[in-house]
């Protein structure tokens, strides 16, 4: 159910082998940013909350290091690996037993303080450490709630626990690099970029408090993007200057004005013909296609 997502595949000998990614490590040590921020309405194409700022594998990253170079100071023998998203590890299953948190029906680690808001980040090293036991009590954390998975428009979560990627709107919005089906256009509403909706719904996230992380904070997507904006991109050097350092990069020129014909689509934004039907005479077939389709909406 992973899409074409075939590092998924590739990697699965390493996912929960940490020592044939480090020969001889010992510990883990895992850690969760909070990236929550206040969601606000939007008529326009809605971004999803961890792409509001600044790339999170960056941010992430760059506090992985100093506590790498602490641990080279205790220990000069210290031999480490570090990643946030970024290596094979099967990183929630892992945060779960260092008693991060739990995993939830919609697939994502819930921490009992702050909810499922969180990024993942860990060290791999070869010092062995004292490890975190987590309590057994909140297994089964989400009771008999079934929220996430009713809310989920393409029915992606289709059953507890598990996601099929194919329909996911963030898997279609970002990762998905072809067209996206037809049959889920209509469903995909206003993401432009992502979706938090099995996160909106989920009951331990009330208490969430807004990130104080600020590379976060400080906008470069923002909770929307303006649609007109997106499909009047030309070229790849426009979509760098307005996106450079943003999780927004991932998906692609291609990618995002592919997404903005679907938003642009679904809520008939007449406004836009003129740019739509240039877009429909692209050489691009996946641009063209989308354009035509959304033309085809009003
Ligand atoms: S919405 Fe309900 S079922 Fe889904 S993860 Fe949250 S508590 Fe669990």
């Amino acid at each position: 159910m992973h899409g074409e997502m075939q590092y998924l595949e590739k990697h699965e000998k390493l996912k929960t082998h940490p020592k044939k990614i480090l020969p001889n490590a010992k510990s883990i040590i895992f850690l969760s940013l909070n990236y929550y921020q206040e969601k606000q309405e939007t008529s326009e194409g809605q971004i999803a909350r961890y792409a509001y700022g600044r790339d999170y594998h960056k941010v992430f990253k760059s506090k992985l290091k100093k506590l790498e170079t602490y641990l080279q100071t205790l220990d000069p023998k210290a031999k480490t690996r570090f990643f946030s998203d970024s290596g094979p590890l099967l990183e929630r299953q892992y945060a779960e037993k260092a008693g991060i948190g739990y995993i939830g029906k919609n697939t994502m680690v819930i921490t009992l303080k702050s909810g499922s808001w969180i990024l993942l980040g860990e060290i791999i090293t070869n010092l062995p450490l004292e490890y975190d036991s987590p309590s057994d009590e909140n297994y089964g954390i989400c009771g008999t709630c079934t929220r996430c998975i009713d809310i989920c428009p393409t029915k992606a979560l289709h059953s507890p626990y598990k996601i099929d990627a194919n329909k996911c709107i963030s898997y279609l919005t970002i990762e998905n690099k072809g067209p996206i089906p037809k049959e889920l256009r209509p469903l995909i509403g206003n993401w432009l970029f992502g979706c938090d909706l099995c996160q909106e719904v989920c009951p331990h996230n009330i208490r969430q408090k807004v990130t104080k992380e600020p590379d976060f904070i400080k906008k470069i997507a923002g909770h929307n993007q303006d649609l007109k904006q997106i499909l009047e991109i030309k070229t790849d050097e426009e979509f760098l200057e307005k996106f450079a350092g943003s999780p927004i990069m991932r998906a692609g020129r291609i990618g995002l004005t592919r997404n903005a014909c679907v938003v642009a689509g679904n809520l008939k934004r007449k406004d836009l013909t003129p740019q739509l039907t240039k877009l429909s005479k692209s050489n691009n077939n996946i641009i063209s296609e989308h354009a035509s389709w959304a033309l085809a909406q009003m």
